[in-house]
């Protein structure tokens, strides 16, 4: 499918191939918006069935990183990157040498970090040829390095909100929490609501991180097929995107759907879907927004742990806003959250950000 005719094209600004042929190095770079500032958002490491289904994904992701930035309060526009792989292909550090060299050639209108597949270390090499990435390894315990556990501190504080509005719960405390995929973020927040005292089950196709979850937290284990499924108050997607949709929400037995994949919802119907099921949904671009918020406090420079706490501690708050909204027009909570969203792009024009880009006023380089 062409690009212009592509369902998840969205006046993106930009949609770079990249192609290296010495690293074998095929990838996509999107760019949904600069308006509020050079586009940020992370690189993603995955076997796509096919180029077009990679094209739709970043596609997808670019554009709700616009509205992560945006909602969040970054001086950031929205862009996502992913690297096509095979199967079972092993990780080379020169394929991520060579997409620090097609970032670097956007001169920092994209800036780029990790996401799904992708490590501090790979960003390490991203690093070795342009300035314009974050998430690189720790630094004498500086802000930054690996952003899942502050995406996984999000989704546990406004989990806490979600159950608050909806179940009428003061804590998660003897709540069943379903969680599924038990990566990066699923593992942190498995720790999160174990210490809250919520009882869980979760389900990994990755056999040694479903192993230590439930090893470490006492989760219980079920397969793949049926997580979503499960009788529980609280649902957190923590894998991929689009397993909320027309064939599973008629089988939800929770009342809150609260989690850290990007871009849960299939379609935007799914979102009233949702809603006429008396589930309430926590956007997730506002969830899991304390990984990006990790990320640009580190690139971006002066910023305590302190200071990156309290500015995840505020994510509970914008939910609530959003929830609020929600019942007061009785519309889904993603959809407010989009308009939300979508009136602080339009604030601003990109015209009115390229002088800053350009001359990096609002940016600190992490050179
Ligand atoms: P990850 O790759 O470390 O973990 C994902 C886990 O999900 C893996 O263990 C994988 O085996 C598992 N999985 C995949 N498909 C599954 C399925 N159908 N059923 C059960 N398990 C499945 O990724 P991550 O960094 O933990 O990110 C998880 C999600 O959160 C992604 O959608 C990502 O875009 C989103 N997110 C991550 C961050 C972050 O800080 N890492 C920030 C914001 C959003």
């Amino acid at each position: 499918m062409h690009l212009f005719d592509n369902p998840a094209f969205d006046d993106h600004e930009a949609v770079h191939h990249v192609f290296d042929k010495t690293s074998g190095l095929r990838a996509i770079i999107a760019i949904h918006s600069t308006a509020l500032g050079p586009a940020a958002g992370g690189c993603r490491r995955w076997h796509y069935g096919s180029e077009a289904e990679a094209l739709n994904d970043v596609l997808r992701l670019s554009r709700g990183m616009s509205y992560k930035n945006a909602l969040a309060g970054l001086p950031f526009g929205g862009g996502k990157c992913v690297v096509l792989c095979e199967p079972g292909e092993t990780k080379s550090a020169e394929v991520f040498q060579a997409l620090g060299a097609a970032v670097d050639s956007l001169g920092g209108r994209y800036i780029t970090g990790e996401d799904v597949g992708v490590s501090t270390r790979d960003m390490a090499q991203v690093g070795t040829r342009t300035k314009f990435v974050s998430g690189l390894p720790h630094v004498n315990g500086a802000v930054g390095g690996d952003p899942s556990p502050w995406t996984a501190l999000g989704v546990a504080l406004g989990m806490e909100a979600a159950a608050r509005r909806k179940l009428g719960a003061g804590s998660l405390e003897g709540l069943r929490v379903a969680v599924q995929g038990v990566g990066h973020v699923g593992f942190h927040l498995c720790r999160l609501l174990a210490e809250r005292g919520a009882r869980l089950v979760v389900s990994d196709l990755n056999a040694d991180n479903l192993r230590r979850t439930v090893q470490q937290f006492g989760a219980r284990a079920v397969p793949p097929e049926a997580i979503l499924f499960q009788d529980v108050e609280i649902l957190a997607p923590c894998a991929l995107g689009a397993v909320l949709n027309a064939r599973t929400i008629p089988g939800l037995k929770c009342r809150v759907v609260a989690g850290s994949a990007n871009n849960q919802l299939e379609t935007a119907p799914d979102a009233m879907r949702l809603h006429e099921r008396g589930i309430l949904f926590a956007p997730d671009y506002v969830i899991n927004s304390g990984g990006v918020i990790c990320i640009a406090r580190e690139y971006l420079g002066g910023c305590t742990r302190q200071r990156l706490a309290d500015e995840v501690h505020r994510i509970p708050q914008r939910l609530t806003a959003i929830f609020d909204e929600s019942a007061r027009t009785g519309r889904p909570a993603s959809v407010v959250a989009d308009e939300m969203a979508e009136m602080v792009l339009h604030s601003r024009s990109p015209a009115d950000s390229s002088s800053s880009v350009q001359s990096g006023g609002m940016l600190n380089s992490a050179a």
